[in-house]
């Protein structure tokens, strides 16, 4: 089965998004406590911390904000390696303040050990939806701190140390519980959204849908004896998109593309639908080639209207490639080869430079049509 880890890894990364507002919050406490130390700590040592601190939480903030999807439908998950890495350095960089222990009052102390337990537990939420990140974060901030009080208090303060552990295990078990539930959350989310027929993201068909209605259509087709075509179509570059205007941006461009691509079909009978990832399909029932052919480039145009800012393509603007084929069913004839024949078709718009129409020179299980 596959991990539902990897499976709703874009979802999760939503749970990174006020990764900015957790920065500043975090920022102001370190700064305030770096007050009460620099009452009986010299500058220099504070100082130190304080900028290791914010450097560490900053940077693992700024990768949070970062999180991009390798591959949503490989379901490859995203990379975590430097988000991990950076959150033990953040839970190091509260955890080093720990090293103030033995020269400060007791009631610093008790300020102190009392503000590193509430930080570990404000890192709860957000953290619980990927666990290596809080597990590393927790381990960061809680061994410092542990050994800092077994060298200062030896086994005097073993009540301390005891309600630390037992803090410590009790977040930990509780991120635990938190991830369960959001991947319960998520996958019922997934299931409703399937059984409505509707993407979640667009609005648009999905997938299933989009399955039932060409085996639907494909036997009228057949029946009839009237040619049906099919586009598939793809966003230019849209991996670059992502990674340069953001995950959420992302989304947002996907979704302008499925109102166009929508609003620019006029017939009841057209369908257009979610296919995956950045992946769209248009059927076309009762409709010859060069009319499919105009549908397709009419697209192509409406996208290109809409004037998407996108850097990295030769245009400046989001655009789509399309492949399409055309088809009156024959007798042993299945939809599968039309959707391979208009794959084909749009690998070959994209070898041929993007943001244009493709089409099956012939296809595969019938006469030509139109
Ligand atoms: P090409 O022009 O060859 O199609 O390049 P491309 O970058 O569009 O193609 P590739 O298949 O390498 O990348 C597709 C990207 O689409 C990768 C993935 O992160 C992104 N993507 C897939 N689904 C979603 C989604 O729901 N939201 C967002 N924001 N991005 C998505
Ligand atoms: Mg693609
Ligand atoms: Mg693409």
């Amino acid at each position: 089965m596959t991990d539902p880890y990897e499976l709703f890894a874009h979802k999760l990364t939503h749970a990174y998004r006020r990764s900015g507002r957790i920065f500043i919050h975090g920022a102001v406490i370190a700064v305030t406590l770096s007050g009460f130390l620099l009452t009986e700590v010299a500058l220099l040592p504070v100082a130190l911390w304080l900028a290791f601190l914010l450097a560490t939480m900053g940077y693992h903030a700024y990768l949070g904000r970062r999180l991009t999807v390798v591959d949503r439908r490989a379901m490859g998950g995203i990379n975590t390696r430097p988000l991990t890495f950076f959150a033990a350095l953040a839970g190091l960089g509260w955890g080093a303040a720990a090293a103030f222990l033995p020269v400060i009052s007791a009631h610093l102390q008790l300020l102190l050990i009392l503000t590193l337990t509430a930080i570990a537990a404000a890192s709860l939420p957000r953290m619980a939806a990927l666990p290596v990140v809080h597990a590393a974060f927790m381990g960061g901030l809680f061994v410092p701190v542990l050994i800092a009080l077994i060298s200062v208090f030896g086994a005097d303060h073993w009540m301390m140390l005891g309600v630390l552990l037992l803090i410590w295990g009790g977040l930990t078990d509780e991120a635990r519980r938190a991830h369960a539930d959001l991947i319960e959350i998520y996958s019922t989310q997934q299931t409703l959204e399937e059984e409505a027929g509707r993407d979640g993201l667009t609005g648009i068909a999905n997938r299933h849908s989009f399955d039932v209605y060409l085996e639907r259509e494909w036997r009228r087709a057949q029946r009839l004896q009237v040619p049906i075509s099919l586009i598939m179509i793809d966003v230019d570059f849209f991996k670059k998109y992502n990674d340069r205007y953001g995950h959420p941006a992302g989304d947002r461009c996907l979704a302008a593309v499925a109102k166009t691509l929508a609003g620019s079909l006029r017939r009841a009978s057209d369908l257009v639908a979610r296919y995956g990832g950045e992946e769209f399909v248009v059927v076309l029932f009762h409709t010859p080639r060069d009319d499919a052919r105009t549908v397709a480039e009419n697209l192509r145009g409406a996208i290109e209207a809409l004037g998407i800012t996108h850097e990295d393509t030769s245009g400046g603007v989001v655009s789509i490639s399309l492949g399409g084929a055309t088809a009156v069913p024959g007798v042993a004839g299945q939809p599968g080869a039309l959707l391979r024949a208009a794959d084909d078709a749009l690998y070959e718009a994209k070898a041929a430079g993007r943001n244009r129409v493709a089409w099956a020179a012939s296809q595969p299980c019938a006469s030509e049509a139109g």
